[in-house]
């Protein structure tokens, strides 16, 4: 489905397969795939297929994917081995944030044990 627009953002490229990507999960609605840079041994990015940048720009237009976006998480977490032992969802957000990719997007990030504060 050609939900996003947006040309010069590299996860609608990887959403419409102009990038290549390893694919954990894909419907019509949201895509998780493996993060190029894992910081962990299992690390996961789960993103709507519309394009919005970040918590700041989501909408109610956006509620109906982003409720179905999270109930996904645990059979994301599943299919990468780590729904029982445990994981961690990040959604970056802005500059103070660390947010480097301006297409929302939440990480899912375990396979060890992670530590808490982050820095
Ligand atoms: P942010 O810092 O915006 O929260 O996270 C962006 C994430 O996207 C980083 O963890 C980075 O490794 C990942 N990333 C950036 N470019 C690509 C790419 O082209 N492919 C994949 N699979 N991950 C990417
Ligand atoms: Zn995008």
């Amino acid at each position: 489905m050609g939900v996003s627009k947006m040309s010069d953002c590299i996860f609608c490229k990887i959403i419409n397969k102009e990038i290549p990507s390893k694919v954990v999960y894909e419907d019509e609605k949201i895509l998780a795939f493996h993060d190029l840079n894992p910081t962990a041994p299992k690390h996961v990015l789960v993103i709507p297929k519309v394009h919005f940048e970040s918590l700041n720009e989501m909408t109610s237009e956006h509620a109906e994917v982003m409720a179905y976006l999270t109930l996904k998480l645990k059979e994301i977490a599943g299919l990468i081995g780590i729904a029982e032992s445990g994981y961690r969802v990040v959604c970056n957000c802005g500059a103070d944030g660390g947010q480097e990719v301006k297409h929302l997007h939440y990480h899912v990030i375990g396979g060890r044990k992670l530590q808490w504060p982050p820095g």
